[in-house]
């Protein structure tokens, strides 16, 4: 699919959208078809035949007869807030290209910007482990880039008080077209954390094309071939053929972050990436990522409130 054509898709109307997902019977549906393909099953006892207590929407596993609900040990258990409101969620983070506020989603939704905030979160976070395990192949344009502060997406060189740095993978065909991306947080520009980087992040065969930053050669110890492509400095850095599409990248999460939010806390950086690298890695498909992120929230353990709100997740 040609670039203009992953821009103007259609995507997911409000109407489709409605007509979908639109009540909670729908969403419970949904919900309950793929947690349970195979039809209930008790978490205690693993029992598969119940009687559904209707008026409280529990389930009464007909063996050892604890009650559980549809969504207890799910991450739609984290508030109370409705299964539509959850999709309707999901539908905004899956549809908006440049991502959306905890205050604007709360708007959105009718919430409070707390309880936004708390599903954004834990929607990010189903997001960042769906592709943590991934690894790109192939030829790839690596740059190191700066989140936070008060000129997000920032190259080196200018002061990194206070922000967080990041390194930008773009995986491209081997005539230059781009195909998934990887947006890793790492504790600094050194060789030891671009090792540990291409280790989990790069598949061996990979042709690692990079400017002159020298902790960038640390991809070989993952095996991977690496090639400098000198770029000087300023705008004409960023117009070198060779990085065309992880400067793009890097220029699309600047202006997706300068636009939207208004600081980026260090601790959760890695959420805020991983919506954008889950969206890019999926635009080929706009309208079948809502389902694909329902699906995926059904399927991942939640993470506790707690070590959401502490969570250092590593690079
Ligand atoms: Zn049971």
């Amino acid at each position: 699919m040609a670039r203009n054509a992953v821009q103007f898709q259609k995507g997911l109307s409000e109407a489709a959208f409605e007509d979908l997902y639109g009540t909670e019977a729908k969403c419970r549906e949904l919900v309950m078809r793929w947690r349970w393909p195979n039809g209930f099953e008790c978490p205690v006892c693993g029992g598969t035949s119940d009687s559904e207590v209707k008026t409280r929407g529990l389930f009464q596993c007909s063996a050892c007869r604890r009650q559980t609900s549809l969504i207890a040990g799910t991450i739609f258990a984290a508030i109370k807030v409705a299964l539509r409101v959850w999709f309707r969620a999901m539908y905004h983070l899956t549809q908006s290209k440049q991502g959306i506020s905890s205050i604007e989603l709360g708007r959105r939704l009718g919430v409070t910007q707390t309880t936004a905030w708390t599903i954004k979160h834990k929607l990010a976070q189903v997001m960042m482990e769906r592709d943590a395990e991934q690894q790109l192949n192939g030829r790839v344009e690596l740059d190191d880039a700066y989140l936070g502060g008060e000129r997000s997406g920032g190259k080196r060189g200018r002061s990194a008080e206070g922000k967080t740095p990041f390194v930008a993978a773009v995986e491209t065909t081997p005539e230059g077209k781009p195909v998934r991306i990887k947006l890793r947080r790492v504790t600094s520009f050194c060789n030891h954390a671009i090792s540990g980087f291409a280790k989990r992040s790069l598949d061996p065969t990979c042709e690692v094309v990079s400017d002159g930053l020298a902790c960038f050669a640390a991809v070989t110890e993952a095996g991977c071939q690496h090639q400098v492509i000198k770029t000087g400095s300023g705008p004409a850095a960023a117009r070198t053929p060779a990085f065309k599409w992880v400067n793009t990248a890097l220029g699309n999460i600047k202006a997706a972050i300068t636009g939207t939010y208004r600081a980026i806390h260090q601790k959760h950086v890695p959420r805020y990436l991983a919506e954008f690298e889950y969206r890019y890695n999926r635009r080929y498909d706009l309208a079948a990522m809502l389902p694909r992120l329902i699906h995926a929230a059904v399927q991942t353990p939640p993470m506790p409130y707690r070590l959401l709100k502490l969570a250092e997740v590593s690079a």
